[in-house]
């Protein structure tokens, strides 16, 4: 485990000792970053321990996380991250950029990025002895912890949007999560939830509330480290497209980042560039007003996972572009639809709020902010399996024949 010294406000700055109880500041109820030991990291620890571990999963980061190893072997909180990074040359030369990659999240054990956050957050519980977690969830946070707490024989609540997506659901009820569906939307089963923990004395895993949330998710940051910027050498910054909803996601990886640059393991910063659809763009309104202000937007994007009125993370989130010299995008959901089908033809499928980053990305080409000398990556936080409805809109729909050599040679003549 890597020796965190407590906790530091993202809004004014207060910090907290590593003993601290509560899940936010006290003062302003800013998120707390989670502040690690790095001179003792330093000393310790080298990138060659990690680049040689035999540990195939998120895991191997141990080092640079705040919690302890919580065991569980075997079993699916061992193959949470290190998911694949794909290198297309076909959709580089289609986009005309230098080199793009796709990390594909949908290989996660329960098909998303959230995984990350809610194996962390086992690891958590199981220190400080909490015996019940319980989260909010648009769906993929809810089956990520239901998830993780059947392999690991935990115990989840989870509150969903009774509009969540089938699949989503489905996963919830399959692991054996105590799943409460709200007759509302996500901002209502989130404000549920927080009363319900206080009340019933559960641990809180929600996003954008919970400080280890984001230290899950930099484990993606510490992958392309990896996978990608070591392997390049290069002097020129990586443009990473994210999704997002809460903005907890945009903001661990910016945190895993920025852990490499302290440690003095990461020459240069990649920028990170944020999506949105244009129907859910609280972060992207921010950001492009100057403001650290978030000023709550009645949601309604098709893009399920990052449909949030009041972003929880959003001031971290602006931080993620504007420190990295990034930048936010908003996107029309139609293009999210062609985004899942682009995808689709190198072989990825993505959930929409996975394909929105690609989207992104190519209105940011359309826009001059990427050129052809540009290497980017996009993150496909989610598998397309989550939403079909979605999928089958953006695939339109497939021939029907008869069973006979004349029927297919009709259809084939067309
Ligand atoms: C949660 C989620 C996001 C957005 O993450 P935030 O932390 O809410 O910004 C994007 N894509 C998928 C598939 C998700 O599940
Ligand atoms: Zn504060």
């Amino acid at each position: 485990m890597g020796s965190y010294i407590g906790y530091q406000c993202s809004v004014c700055g207060k910090t907290y000792p590593a003993d601290y109880k509560g899940y936010v500041c006290d003062s302003c109820s800013g998120n707390l970053n989670v502040i690690l030991d790095y001179d003792h990291i330093k000393k310790n620890v080298k990138p060659e321990d990690i680049f040689t571990s035999a540990e195939k999963s998120l895991w191997r980061y141990l080092p640079l996380l705040p919690v302890e190893d919580p065991g569980f072997e075997g079993t699916a909180l061992h193959s949470v991250g290190y998911t694949p990074v794909y290198k297309s040359e076909t959709l580089a030369q289609k986009m005309g950029v230098n080199q793009l990659w796709i990390k594909d999240e949908g290989r996660n054990p329960t098909a998303s990025f959230k995984d990350r956050a809610s194996s962390i957050l086992i690891a958590r519980a199981k220190q400080i002895g909490a015996e019940t977690i319980a989260t909010a969830s648009t769906g993929n946070a809810g089956a990520a912890l239901a998830g993780m707490a059947a392999a690991s024989q935990w115990k989840a609540i989870i509150f969903a949007p009774k509009t969540a997506p089938q699949a989503k659901i489905a996963q919830l009820l399959i692991f054996g999560a105590h799943v409460i569906l709200v007759d509302g939307n996500y901002d209502s089963a989130f404000d549920l939830s927080v009363e319900a923990c206080e009340k019933y004395g559960w641990y809180c895993r929600n996003t954008g509330y919970n400080a280890f949330t984001a230290e899950g998710k930099k484990t993606a940051a510490f992958e392309i480290w990896e996978q990608v910027l070591r392997k390049q050498n290069s002097d020129k910054p990586l443009n990473i497209f994210v999704s997002v909803g809460d903005g907890n996601i945009i903001s661990g990886i910016h945190k895993g980042f920025k852990d490499l640059n302290e440690l003095g393991w990461l020459p240069v910063m990649p920028r990170i560039f944020g999506v949105q659809s244009e129907k859910s763009a609280a972060i992207f309104n921010a950001w492009a007003a100057h403001t650290e202000t978030i000023t709550p937007v009645h949601a309604t994007t098709i893009a399920d996972s990052i449909s949030v009125d009041l972003p929880r993370d959003g001031v971290r989130a602006v931080r993620a572009a504007t420190e990295t010299n990034g930048a936010y995008i908003a996107v029309p959901d139609e293009t999210i639809y062609e985004g899942i089908s682009e995808l689709g033809k190198i072989g990825v499928f993505a959930e929409p709020a996975g394909a929105t980053a690609f989207a992104g990305m190519k209105k940011a080409i359309a826009m001059g902010l990427i050129d052809d000398q540009d290497d980017v990556l996009v993150m496909n936080t989610g598998s397309g399996l989550k939403d079909i409805r979605s999928a089958m809109t953006a695939a339109g729909e497939a021939p029907v024949i008869a069973p006979t050599m004349q029927a297919l040679e009709k259809y084939l003549k067309k």
